[in-house]
């Protein structure tokens, strides 16, 4: 008796870019790159701790790009000092 096994052949699709990416400054996945395409901007914008900013497109851009060139900008400060402006609760 020869029991028949059927071998699952998982296919690897391609999948959607995620919507969601991770923050510079507070590490929660809540980043969106919202694409304005009239204005050939990027707005990039966290849900948790709220650092956003615009970055214009180049051609070809995708959100993915927008997403790492605001992200470098974030971390070599540019983004983090506008923010930091807002928020200095020194006294
Ligand atoms: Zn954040």
């Amino acid at each position: 008796m020869g029991r028949r096994r059927r071998r699952k052949v998982i296919r690897t699709f391609r999948r959607t870019i995620p919507k969601v990416y991770t923050c510079p400054q507070c590490g929660k996945r809540t980043v969106t790159v919202q694409m304005i395409k009239e204005a050939n901007i990027a707005h990039v914008a966290c849900g948790t701790c709220k650092i956003s900013g615009d970055i214009t497109l180049s051609e070809g851009m995708t959100a993915v790009d927008a997403y790492c060139t605001w992200y470098d900008e974030a971390i070599s400060g540019k983004r983090l000092e506008e923010l930091k402006q807002g928020n200095l609760g020194e006294g």
